[in-house]
């Protein structure tokens, strides 16, 4: 059973030597009698900026670390190869926390989904637009932006697995939306994804021109997905009674301090609404989700990229990608195939 092990505890930016390859030998495939395990064959890994934030001891997460020595875990998509679990049997597809190895024993059905797969979407949507990023654009934008018709949308760190979506729903609402992300070719991207326009902020590191320029009237809502120098340029760009939905900080992860924000005295003036969320909380809305969805991926009218690697081996390095914005929409690893 070949494993990424998490090696210890880091600071700075996440290598691929952080982590190693081993494999284990004693792996048993059959749930032993009385057991209510489930052993499952992994089929694809999800890359997410979360898991960074488990590699360090006070990640203030509110998942424990990871363990030193311990087999990385993160979300797949995994065939249940022997269950006695009553709810879960050979042969089902299934959704959830899992380890990134070949097979994994899972000892929690929490947070465990069954796939009901259509066949006509890729099963890979289940990482992306069917799975956890794609729940969490719909809560973000639909529940804690509450968003209106014609308003000005801006998305941060757009072309990833949350931010392209966040940026499609605006356009559905009928909204004007404007995304920033780290390279040119994304830039292209997300104009092809419907949005109205795209910066690169690495090119232009004034982000308050590059705002000033893409929204001459301010922003309405902000999606947060970066943090640090560019939540302070957007707050000096909102409008009164502007939304701020904050769903990750990824600019922060590595930095032993996080960055100072200095214009928050715009929340006083603009009266603008700042709140975080979980996409946990939103579990028991996935079903729901699912129904949205999957009607607008049928039709055309929602788009998704992935970025999908072969080969557990190559899991580290897709995953330190994440921090160097290797990826091109939706970072995942393919371990088996059905
Ligand atoms: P992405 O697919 O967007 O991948 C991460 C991207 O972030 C990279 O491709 C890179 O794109 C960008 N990035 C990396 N480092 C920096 C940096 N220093 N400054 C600015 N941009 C950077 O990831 P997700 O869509 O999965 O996640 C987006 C955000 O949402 C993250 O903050 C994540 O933690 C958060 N999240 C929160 C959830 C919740 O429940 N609240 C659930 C899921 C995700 P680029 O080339 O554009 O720089």
């Amino acid at each position: 059973n070949k494993q990424v092990i998490f090696k210890d505890y880091i600071s700075g930016f996440p290598k691929e030597s952080d982590m190693a390859i081993t494999c284990d030998e004693n792996m048993k495939l059959k749930v032993p009698a009385g057991s209510k395990d489930i052993v499952v064959k992994n089929l694809y890994l999800s890359c997410d900026p979360y898991m960074r934030l488990l590699m360090k001891t006070n990640s203030g997460s509110v998942w424990n670390p990871y363990t030193p020595g311990s087999t990385i875990i993160g979300v797949g998509i995994a065939k249940v190869v022997d269950s006695g679990h009553p709810d879960f049997r050979q042969g089902d597809l299934v959704l959830g926390k899992t380890g990134w190895e070949e097979y994994s024993v899972l000892k929690s059905t929490q947070g465990l989904f069954k796939i009901q797969h259509a066949t006509d979407v890729p099963l890979s949507y289940y990482m992306g637009i069917l799975g956890m990023p794609g729940l969490t654009a719909y809560a973000g934008f639909y529940d804690v932006c509450s968003p209106k018709k014609g308003e000005f949308v801006f998305v941060s760190a757009a072309s990833g697995a949350v931010g392209q979506l966040v940026g499609q729903f605006a356009k559905l609402m009928g909204c004007f939306v404007v995304g920033s992300a780290g390279t040119q070719e994304k830039v292209e991207l997300l104009k092809k994804l419907g949005f109205d326009d795209a910066f690169n902020y690495k090119e232009e590191p004034d982000l308050n021109a590059a705002l000033k320029r893409c929204f001459p009237e301010g922003i309405d809502i902000y999606f947060e997905n970066v943090g640090g120098k560019m939540l302070d340029a957007v707050l000096l760009h909102m409008r009164v009674h502007g939304r701020i939905a904050v769903c990750g900080m990824i600019s922060q992860y590595n930095l032993a301090q996080p960055e100072g924000v200095h214009n928050l005295m715009t929340i006083v003036y603009k009266r603008v609404r700042i709140q975080g969320f979980f996409v946990a909380d939103y579990h028991p809305r996935y079903s729901e989700f699912l129904d949205f969805i999957l009607p607008y991926i049928r039709e055309g009218k929602v788009k998704y990229v992935e970025d999908i690697v072969e080969g557990l081996e190559n899991g580290p390095a897709a995953l330190v990608g994440l921090f160097s914005g290797r990826n091109v929409g939706k970072q995942i690893v393919v371990v088996a195939k059905e």
